[in-house]
């Protein structure tokens, strides 16, 4: 099951839409200033990037989410 990014955004803080997607709080570190971007691939994954470097499985993990929920195998 893939997680909805509804389900994502529900879990973080500070989010704002944006052009491409979304910023928010990052869940993996310190973070006093958005620095978290979201976005919804065309395929329906959920990108997550953290401009300070988080690993996102990290950001993954600080979610409560597992790893298959954002990269769910190709091959279904
Ligand atoms: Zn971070």
């Amino acid at each position: 099951m893939i997680a909805h990014v509804d389900e994502v955004l529900s879990r973080l803080d500070r989010v704002h839409r944006t052009a491409g997607g979304w910023t928010a709080r990052c869940p993996a570190h310190e973070d006093r200033n958005p620095s978290l971007a979201i976005a919804e691939g065309h395929d329906g994954r959920i990108l997550v990037h953290c401009h300070r470097g988080c690993a996102a499985s990290a950001v993954v993990a600080a979610l409560g989410l597992s790893w298959a929920q954002f990269f769910p195998p190709r091959h279904v």
